[in-house]
């Protein structure tokens, strides 16, 4: 069958005045939806927790072709895929864990104090969390650059325990990719797990008795890391036995750009996230009726060169990709608001300025210099996102991930006085006298 001419559908905004619901309603969105997907993972997440360990290497049998010897990556095997390590990989991820360190470092909390009245002190305490399960593709791709942005701001943070998860890889009898262990050794990660997908997920959070040799898997306290829609759904699926980061699924990109931005640097910002998967959203916004037309002529060039082009032609003719166009960059950035995307990049004249505008994206790449491959691997930036539109609640991942806000309250006798009349006020406005009484007590 011949190749449809166009990639990308178009969708129509100009003259139109739409309430946000119906803004949000009317750009392009994926099939598959998280929910879906829960609904077709919940047994593997039942089983796991039911039966440990064996349900994980069945799991993994039919979703990754493999059953893995050992579930927990024996330590040998980390020092031997370092050891193997193309010195250049090894270069390029010392770099991207150097660079997204120094950005990390900045970001520590330090405890604040508040004196509300004197004597009587509030401080916040930032605690790391303990112990932490992150997640590491490796379906389509292998994401040893995952291992870095997991990994950097969970160390920055203090987090005592570490165990990272990646799918097992048939061709490399079971383990892990070889790239991902050795991006695990290089940044002194040892707990290491052989599991993928949502059952990868549900062994984090529910623990093991026996994960091998009659040694128990420990649950975690928080699950961080992208993901595919079934990686994401199992998140969901075991949020509130732990905490689970901001959901980080197939990738999307957003472009808002005018008639400044080069066609073919739009062209391949667009193909290099519809690479990922074939659910990755990529979505052009612009105010410029040549745009469209010059960015489809680059594509029907670009994507048939690429590799993965069956993938990213996929990804761009879905449902979740397309054209937006707009009147003028006032209505572009209500459009890019509403879509709340993974990634936004701006090319468009005074790019900053424009930029400064958006409330409502995981992360905005600025300029025609600041592709979003380059957040991917390399900016300093973290690479773990929220997508699906949650962006408008969450921040990507970093240091404060795995941090927790501590209050401490120490008031004296003086201070506690400063404040009686108003809590048992209240104490007697809710019907709790109890708390009043445990006010007065201490001025009787
Ligand atoms: P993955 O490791 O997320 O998923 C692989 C696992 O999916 C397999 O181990 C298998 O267990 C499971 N699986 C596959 N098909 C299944 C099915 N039909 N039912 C149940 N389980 C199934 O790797 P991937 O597939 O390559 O996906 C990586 C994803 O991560 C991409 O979507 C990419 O866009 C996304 N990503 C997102 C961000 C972000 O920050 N949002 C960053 C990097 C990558």
């Amino acid at each position: 069958m011949p190749e449809p001419a166009s990639y990308l559908a178009v969708t129509d905004l100009r003259s139109r005045t739409l309430t946000a619901a119906e803004l949000t309603a009317a750009l392009p969105r994926p099939e598959l939806d998280v929910e879906a997907a829960a609904v077709a993972v919940r047994p593997v997440v039942e089983d796991v927790a039911a039966r440990g360990a064996d349900a994980v290497l069945d799991a993994s049998e039919r979703f990754d072709g493999v059953r893995p010897e050992h579930l927990r990556v024996p330590q040998a095997e980390l020092q031997r895929a370092l050891e193997e390590l193309d010195p250049a990989i090894r270069a390029a991820l010392e770099e991207s864990a150097d660079r997204v360190r120094r950005v990390d470092a900045a970001q520590g909390r330090p405890t604040e104090s508040v004196e509300v009245v004197p004597g009587g002190t509030v401080s916040q305490r930032w605690v790391p969390v303990r112990r932490v399960g992150l997640y590491v593709p490796g379906g389509r791709a292998v994401l040893p650059s995952s291992v870095v942005m997991n990994v950097v701001p969970a160390q920055v943070a203090g987090v005592e325990q570490i165990v990272l998860a990646s799918p097992p890889q048939k061709e490399f009898g079971g383990l892990p990719h070889p790239t991902i262990l050795a991006a695990c050794a290089l940044l002194g990660v040892t707990e290491v797990i052989a599991a993928g997908g949502a059952q990868a997920i549900a062994l984090l959070a529910h623990g093991a008795d026996d994960l091998g040799a009659g040694v128990p898997l420990e649950p975690v306290d928080l699950i961080t890391g992208p993901g595919n829609v079934y990686v994401v759904a199992a998140k969901r699926l075991v949020r509130g036995r732990v905490g689970i980061d901001a959901e980080a699924g197939p990738t999307e990109i957003a472009i808002l750009a005018d008639a400044t931005a080069d066609p073919a640097y739009v062209a391949a910002d667009l193909i290099s996230q519809a690479e990922h998967d074939p659910l990755a959203a990529s979505v052009l916004v612009t105010d410029d009726d040549q745009l469209p037309a010059a960015v489809e002529a680059e594509l029907a060039t670009q994507v048939p060169r690429a590799l993965h082009h069956e993938r990213i032609a996929e990804a761009l003719r879905g449902e979740q990709s397309g054209v937006v166009l707009v009147d003028d960059l006032d209505q572009g950035l209500a459009v890019v608001d509403a879509y709340g995307a993974e990634h936004l990049e701006i090319q468009t004249a005074d790019a900053a300025a424009v930029a400064a505008r958006v409330t409502n994206a995981g992360a905005v790449f600025v300029g025609p210099h600041s592709p979003v491959s380059l957040g991917d691997y390399a900016a300093g930036s973290n690479h773990v996102l929220p997508t699906g539109g949650s962006s408008r609640f969450n921040g990507g991942l970093g240091v404060q991930t795995f941090l927790r806000g501590i209050h401490v309250v120490q008031y004296d006798r003086d201070a506690l006085a400063t404040a009686r009349d108003a809590a048992t006020a209240l104490a007697d406005a809710e019907g709790l006298p109890a708390h009043g009484t445990a006010i007065d007590i201490r001025f009787d």
